[in-house]
């Protein structure tokens, strides 16, 4: 008999992304494809994100004036 690959057997424990805790199946809080422990860390990670998303954007601004040609009327 061919002995068929050997699926190892590790459950996953997936983290929450706020706290890092490892999430328990009863205690999953599912929001925006992600797992979190409560609402609580989902608002956290979310604020961060947002944060940091904000950060990109306001970077990304400052890198489109920068480059922007500065329209010199000549009169
Ligand atoms: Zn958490």
């Amino acid at each position: 008999m061919a002995e068929a690959t050997k699926a190892p057997v590790v459950e996953e424990v997936k983290n929450c992304p706020a706290c890092k805790k490892p999430l328990k199946k009863a205690r999953k809080f599912y929001r925006n494809g992600a797992y979190y422990c409560n609402n609580n860390c989902f608002k956290k990670v979310q604020a961060t994100a947002k944060a940091s998303a904000a950060e990109a954007a306001a970077e990304k601004e400052a890198k489109a004036a920068a480059e922007k040609p500065v329209e010199q009327s000549q009169a």
